[in-house]
Formats: structure tokens, C-alpha cells, sequence
């Protein structure tokens, strides 16, 4: 684990946190500055920057333990929806850079957006371009 990773430093138990999950591959605990009431992160005890880091069964455990802790989150907040997502690198605000997936519970009024809001300008892209890139991603698996 790199010695300056705070996320390495939570799991490894020398910063504390407010841990709600764990297992063999899984650690989760909540935000420190928090965006609403349960908002939770959820991350491979191992160390990988990003999600195309990560080992096939590192993937599956951390998408079967968000699975559980969605609605978990939900439920104990008593809200009826949530935003999920991951920050994917550096140039889409990632700043903690070891993998990690917000929960993010959400309130009928409470001021957020939806996630459509994290792009940029919005591309303006016909159905011909729509078709190539839809190939050129197929093609790049
Ligand atoms: P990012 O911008 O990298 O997707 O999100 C990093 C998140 O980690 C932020 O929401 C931030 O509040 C949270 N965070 C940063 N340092 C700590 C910490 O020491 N403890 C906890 N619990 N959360 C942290
Ligand atoms: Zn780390």
C-alpha cells in the first residue's frame, strides 16, 4: 500500500473512521464531509487508483457489496432514493486516488442535482457520430 493513502491508512485501522461494512475485499465507512446524511463510501481494501485497476473478483465483490448497501444506506436515512457513482480518474474530480464509490442518499427538495450535472459542456453529437463511438468503445474492450 502507498504510505500516503489515506483510504490504505482507514482500512489498515490508523485513521478512524465510521465503518458500516467489511469483509474479505470490502471496507466501507462514511464520508467525512458528507453531502447528505449516510452518504458512504465504499472501496477495495486493496490499493487500485481506478476502476479499470481492478482484478475481476475485486470488481465483483465491491459491486455485490454496494448491491447490499444502497438500499442499507437508504433505509437507515429513511430516503427514498440515492446517487451512486465513482470518480474516475483525476480529470473527473477524483481526488482520494485509491477506487472508491459514493452513496450518496437523496431527499424529494433537497437542492442536488442528478448525476447528469458532473459533465461539461454538453457535446452536440448526430446519430453518425453517435453510431461511431458506440463502435469505437465496443472495439476498445
Ligand atoms: P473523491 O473526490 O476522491 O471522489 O472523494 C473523496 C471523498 O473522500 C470526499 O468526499 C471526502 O470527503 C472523503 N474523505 C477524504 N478524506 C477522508 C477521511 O480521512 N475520512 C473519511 N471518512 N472521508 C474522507
Ligand atoms: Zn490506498
Amino acid at each position: 500500500m502507498p504510505d500516503d493513502c489515506i483510504f490504505c491508512q482507514i482500512v489498515a485501522g490508523e485513521i478512524p473512521s465510521h465503518t458500516v461494512y467489511e469483509d474479505d475485499h470490502v471496507f466501507a465507512f462514511l464520508d467525512a464531509n458528507p453531502l447528505a446524511p449516510g452518504h458512504t463510501l465504499v472501496i477495495p481494501k486493496e490499493h487500485h487508483e481506478r476502476l479499470n485497476d481492478l482484478p475481476d473478483d475485486t470488481a465483483d465483490a465491491l459491486y455485490a457489496a454496494l448491491h447490499d448497501l444502497v438500499p442499507a444506506a437508504e433505509a437507515a436515512v429513511d430516503a427514498p432514493a440515492s446517487n451512486v457513482g465513482f470518480n474516475n480518474g483525476e480529470a473527473s474530480g477524483q481526488e482520494v486516488p485509491h477506487v472508491h464509490g459514493h452513496v450518496i442518499p437523496r431527499f424529494a427538495d433537497d437542492g442536488g442535482s442528478p448525476i447528469h450535472a458532473v459533465g461539461g459542456s454538453a457535446p452536440d453529437l448526430d446519430d453518425d457520430e453517435l453510431a461511431d463511438i458506440a463502435e469505437d468503445i465496443a472495439a476498445a474492450r
